[in-house]
């Protein structure tokens, strides 16, 4: 019988391969569990590894990172922390665009 959908509580999990990515990288497609009904992915425990695996090969796995907002002056200062810097290429005193992405989204566009 097939299991019931933990999220929606409606939909039955039905077995299907799906394609992962990280921070618009492809990591390739994984086994798992979709509800038919909501959708929602459950990735197997096999899948979970060898998707963290695969973001690790690739030096995706903990680029994001929880970082306090600093004052600097009558500015606020956020800290890159150096693996994203060195992901980015990212320098001392180059230029970016940073932008509200959304109200709640904040993008720093890399020239
Ligand atoms: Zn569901």
């Amino acid at each position: 019988m097939a299991e019931q959908c933990p999220v929606c509580g409606k939909g039955t999990l039905r077995p299907k391969r799906v394609r992962e990515e990280m921070f618009g990288i492809e990591l390739g497609t994984y086994a798992a569990e979709v509800c038919n009904e909501c959708g929602e992915v459950f990735f197997t425990s096999e899948s979970v590894s060898a998707i963290e695996d695969r973001a690790k090969e690739l030096g995706l796995w903990g680029l994001a990172s929880k970082v306090k907002v600093a004052r600097s002056g009558n500015s606020l200062v956020v800290r890159i922390p150096s693996p994203l810097a060195r992901y980015l290429k990212l320098r001392n005193g180059q230029e970016v665009l940073v932008a509200p992405e959304q109200k709640h989204k904040l993008v720093l566009e890399l020239g």
